[in-house]
């Protein structure tokens, strides 16, 4: 998948969307026949090829496209999907707040290639009420009242000009006030070109949305150094929305009104803000190749949270995170629940699993930091992260770059914390003691 040409229309009163999207395709295998797209629940109503209706079928949650004719490899062609449907979870409906807005299940609002190493540009148009305001990936381009088919309505386009995997597609739209922050507080010293801040929220001030949001240009500029690689757009906007656990999309981020009081009240909150942010470079730009590698997006978003929360809270913030996950490891060992980080199946993922990719993941960062020390640590993170950015990887890709930087075979660390469960009673690996050290 090349790029994604979207234009969707939600009905927030009803719960419901439809719309149309161009896809451009290169074909990635000799005489290509068939293509198939993830539509969860949305129902198909017609596709064409350059403008010739085509065959299709609509199997589960998958639509089967037929191809007129094979298509030879490397050879690019145009499709163009019309649909409708009622996403389940996947478009977050709020009609008493006027709000509307995505959650990870791309698939369920828009019909894509569902998975974490297709990666492609978007256009994005959403047509929503004139009075609402909204945030969508990578640069807003315009919102015009001009294109919309219904009156009092209005359409917001993006561009998204970095290649992503469909599910950081989305956008939040509400009755929000927003509040700009051209490259505010970046230190002088770093040159790198910064994103301009959009922060919204509806009844939230001015001066609280530039409250809640206040360290943003830090953490990108921290986390651009650590990645060694510049924030990826020119763009980024976080949303205070009606009810989220947190969720980062490309150029986009959101997380709850109840959370943004508590950040408000408490700027040591921020962790979740951090994590957010850490994933436009660690889950969107560098992406697990599938989800049994999933650690290697929440792992890290976790952990580099926490140093981030080191850098601007001191020392003590960070021990009180390794303290915490190191607690949780503990427990998921005592209850027979630890496992590998890297899972044979992320399908149905129970509490503990998450504890272990998110938790454990960023434990056992921690604990390779120990043993690496900063100076090969970090060497390795942002070698690593600057030769797989704009790609896919898996866990040995990581283990080769911090290997790499440190000079040293790491494979029985990483048998034993990484590709095994019960790393605390793991006997015979190098730096046992590790695993009670302080940070
Ligand atoms: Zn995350």
């Amino acid at each position: 998948m090349l790029h994604y040409d979207a234009r969707v229309r939600p009905d927030i009163a009803a719960g419901t969307v439809d719309g149309r999207v161009q896809l451009q395709v290169r074909a990635s295998r000799e005489a290509l026949d068939a293509i198939e797209l993830d539509r969860d629940g949305l129902v198909i109503d017609a596709i064409d090829l350059e403008g010739k209706p085509l065959r299709f079928e609509q199997i589960d949650r998958r639509v089967i496209v037929r191809l007129p004719e094979p298509v030879t490899r490397g050879e690019v062609f145009r499709l163009e999907l019309h649909y409708h449907g009622a996403p389940r979870f996947g478009m977050q409906f709020h009609p008493q707040r006027g709000q509307v807005y995505t959650i990870f299940s791309t698939s369920q609002w828009l019909p894509v290639v569902d998975a974490p190493d297709e990666r492609a540009t978007l256009d994005l148009a959403v047509e929503l009420p004139a009075d609402l305001h909204a945030i969508g990936n990578g640069s807003l381009r315009d919102s015009s009242a001009g294109e919309a088919r219904s009156a009092g309505q209005r359409t917001w386009r993006w561009r998204l000009e970095t290649p992503m995997p469909s599910y950081t597609y989305g956008f939040a739209a509400g009755r929000f006030n927003e509040v700009l922050s051209p490259h505010a507080g970046v230190p002088e010293a770093d040159a790198a070109p910064r994103p301009l801040l959009r922060y919204v929220g509806d009844g939230w001030s001015d001066e609280e949305l530039r409250g809640v949001f206040a360290d943003s240009a830090g953490m990108l500029a921290y986390f651009a150094r650590r990645a060694g690689v510049a924030y990826p757009g020119t763009e980024y906007s976080q949303g205070l929305v009606a009810e989220t656990i947190g969720q980062e999309l490309a150029g986009l981020s959101l997380v709850s009104d109840a959370y943004g009081r508590e950040v408000l009240a408490a700027q040591e909150r921020q962790t979740l803000i951090a994590h957010e942010a850490a994933h436009q470079w660690w889950g969107n730009l560098v992406t697990c190749r599938d989800w049994t590698h999933f650690w290697l997006n929440e792992g890290f978003a976790t952990f580099l949270a926490a140093t981030w929360m080191q850098q601007r809270f001191g020392d003590r913030a960070y021990e009180e995170a390794v303290a915490r996950w190191r607690a949780r490891v503990e427990k998921l060992d005592a209850d027979g629940r630890d496992r590998a980080l890297v899972f044979a199946d992320w399908s149905a993922p129970t509490g503990d699993d998450r504890a272990v990719v998110y938790t454990k993941g960023a434990y056992v960062l921690h604990l390779l930091r120990t043993e690496l020390g900063e100076a090969a640590f970090w060497k390795g993170i942002g070698d690593y992260t600057r030769k797989h950015q704009g790609g896919s990887v898996v866990t040995r890709d990581f283990q080769q770059a911090m290997e790499a930087s440190s000079g040293r075979d790491l494979s029985a660390f990483f048998e034993r914390w990484v590709y095994r469960g019960g790393g605390l009673h793991a006997e015979g690996a190098r730096g046992v003691a590790l695993g009670r050290s302080a940070p």
